[in-house]
């Protein structure tokens, strides 16, 4: 047996949603591997499927996504990573390999495609399971609380800034000053961007400012000169309208969160007109993944992270709700 969290009665993170719990040792199915949790970092899906943001695909699914661990146990056929092996567990856990999206590299529209935490069970518990396919391996050389927000704050966060077509040197807005956007504003200003960070939490504000933003402000000010491209990684529906209305001609709003509220009414003239556009971003590519820990292992970026032990993942979740996590959070498991 093992100790685990799941998500119980999907609502308000106030009413405990989530359940700390026991339950057996997961067992690798053929290609599958068995994986020992040492870290999984705390993202906001995890906190839209504790409150029903995203419906339950199967009852009392363990949560997390973004896993650090070691291959302990091959399943049946199952072709390497060797046990001891160092991998990561991220968002996208299978695709069909088969459809039109997945034939043209664009796995991540796979309309079977399926999620770790939400279509099986993740890593806020002792062990998971993985398709040894889509599990990243991770070098040895960084601690695991630095390299679990990576796989996915950082890899969708990377998939958002490839989405919003930023070109050479470029100004980047950003809106929303989290996990994910904490890194992706690192790797763009390590690619020559200007940096431009619209949040309202003031420990947010202060973070941006120390790793290099050239204008920081409140979450739906006006920076100081039109942006060449934005990522809206807030799930705040409303910031769609100013950060459309602060790009340059012909820019490119990407939005990053896999929720949002709705969005407002758009005036054409001021937010759309002039070439403008707005882009979703859904999930990433494994080849999106590989790409991402390619460039972060060359140059790591200063991950900012608040540790939480496991027992604590319910308090990860309120803290996070409640904006008070600065980085990222993410749950020990010694
Ligand atoms: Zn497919
Ligand atoms: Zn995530």
């Amino acid at each position: 047996m093992m100790d685990a969290w799941v998500v119980a009665r999907p609502g308000p993170i106030a009413t405990n949603p989530l359940e700390r719990t026991r339950l057996p040792v997961p067992e690798p199915g053929p290609g599958e591997l068995l994986i020992k949790v040492e870290v999984c970092a705390v993202c906001r899906t995890d906190l839209h499927l504790a409150e029903g943001d995203l419906p339950p695909r199967r009852p009392r699914t363990v949560p997390g996504h973004e896993v650090v661990g070691r291959v302990t146990a091959l399943g049946p056929g199952t072709e390497g990573p060797a046990p001891g092996t160092r991998v990561g567990v991220a968002w996208l856990r299978s695709t069909c390999g088969e459809c039109r999206y997945c034939r043209r590299g664009a796995e991540n529209l796979c309309p079977s495609s399926t999620y770790t935490g939400w279509d099986a069970d993740g890593g806020y518990a002792e062990y998971l399971t993985a398709p040894a396919d889509y599990v990243y391996p991770l070098p040895e050389d960084l601690p695991a609380e630095k390299l679990a927000p990576l796989l996915c704050a950082g890899i969708i966060g990377y998939r958002a800034l490839l989405r919003c077509d930023l070109p050479p040197r470029g100004r980047l807005g950003i809106y929303g000053f989290g996990a994910s956007a904490h890194i992706t504003a690192q790797i763009a200003m390590a690619q020559g961007a200007s940096v431009y960070v619209m949040t309202r939490s003031p420990a947010a504000q202060e973070l941006a400012r120390e790793l290099g933003a050239v204008f920081v402000g409140g979450s739906a000010d006006t920076p100081p000169e039109p942006l060449d491209a934005a990522i809206l990684f807030a799930p705040v529906g409303e910031l769609v309208l100013p950060a459309l209305e602060a790009l340059d001609r012909g820019g490119t709003l990407a939005v990053a969160g896999i929720h949002l509220t709705d969005i407002p009414v758009l005036n054409y003239q001021r937010h759309l007109f002039q070439e403008r556009t707005l882009r979703s971003v859904t999930a990433n590519t494994r080849a999106d993944g590989r790409e991402f820990l390619r460039l972060v292992a060359a140059h790591p970026p200063r991950i900012t992270t608040t540790p939480y032990p496991f027992d604590a993942a319910d308090r990860a979740l309120q803290d996070l709700a409640a904006d008070r996590v600065n980085g990222v959070a993410v749950l020990l498991m010694e």
